[in-house]
């Protein structure tokens, strides 16, 4: 079955329950009235009055701005690191790009799996964009070798990734390496910048939910939110643009259900 196959399918089982689409439109704001009724506006100047809204805009994922990084997309070109990805890697080389705690942890994790890991740093200092902890274990772990100012500057392979060099921003030295995975962690940025201010953000934009908002200024006075509620009463998060998720199908599509849950459980 084609991806397009199965969302079809979706489509008309989520017809069947009686769902309604409005398609395509991008939701520009959300306000709430003072009854407590949110109101919804579409692009289209549409309005929908709910009481309650599921924020699941996900998240977009910066790519390196390589024409061939979009083209080795699963084919090489990874942007997690789980026991997938690490037995594609096995007893090759793994690069991985970006300073950051994914980074850091994607990169412990693929040297138990792959013969050598290249972390390869925009500047010189582990530290600055990642816990001491992860950057001690990272210098301790003897396959894992971090290149400061390197850069990784072209992909080539026919259709699977084969090589990829990498550049010194200092001495503009070139490497080629033979490596058929590259896992890139330079920043995701969630599609948050519509939302109103009374749901509030971790300091990465992404939408805080449940214990992590139990004492959080935005929050009325008196209320405990949900696992998925935000700031906002009635207004829940799932998926990728939730703060603190695992960015992955598996785990969007039941945060998704989740959510569901929540939302019948405020209704009540
Ligand atoms: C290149 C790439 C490869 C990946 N490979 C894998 C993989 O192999 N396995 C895996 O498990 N995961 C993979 N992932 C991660 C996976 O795609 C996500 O974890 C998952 O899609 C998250 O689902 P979501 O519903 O939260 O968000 P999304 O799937 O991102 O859906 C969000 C939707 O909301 C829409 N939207 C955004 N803003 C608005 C707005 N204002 N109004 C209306 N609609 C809006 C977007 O257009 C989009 O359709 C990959 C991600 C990328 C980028």
């Amino acid at each position: 079955m084609t991806g397009a196959d199965l969302a079809n399918r979706g489509y008309l089982q989520a017809l069947k329950f009686g769902a309604q689409f409005t398609a395509p439109v991008s939701v520009a704001s959300i306000v709430q009235d003072d009854s407590g009724v949110h109101v919804v506006s579409f692009c289209t100047g549409q309005k929908v009055r709910t009481r309650t809204v599921l924020i699941a805009t996900g998240a977009s994922y910066q790519r390196l701005p390589l024409d061939a990084c979009e083209r080795f997309e699963g084919m090489g070109v990874y942007y997690s690191a789980t026991s997938v990805e690490a037995r594609l890697c096995r007893e090759s080389t793994a690069v991985v790009v970006g300073g950051g705690n994914s980074a850091g942890q994607a990169a412990m994790f693929l040297s138990q799996h792959a013969a050598d890991v290249r972390l390869l740093l925009r500047g010189n200092d582990l530290r600055k964009g990642m816990s001491s902890y992860l950057a001690d274990r990272i210098e301790k772990q003897s396959n894992i070798e971090v290149m400061c100012h390197t850069e990784l500057c072209e992909m080539a392979g026919d259709k699977h990734l084969e090589r990829v060099e990498i550049r010194n921003n200092q001495t503009e030295e070139r490497e080629m390496l033979d490596c058929p995975s590259a896992f890139i962690f330079v920043g995701a940025k969630p599609h948050t910048e519509w939302l109103p201010d009374s749901v509030a953000l971790d300091d990465r934009g992404f939408v805080m939910t449940g214990p992590m908002i139990h004492h959080h200024e935005k929050l009325p006075e008196g209320r405990t939110p949900c696992e998925l509620e935000t700031t906002s009463p009635g207004v829940f998060a799932c998926g990728d643009v939730r703060s603190g998720t695992t960015k992955r199908c598996a785990f969007a599509v039941g945060d998704g259900a989740l959510a569901i849950t929540c939302v019948h459980q405020y209704l009540q």
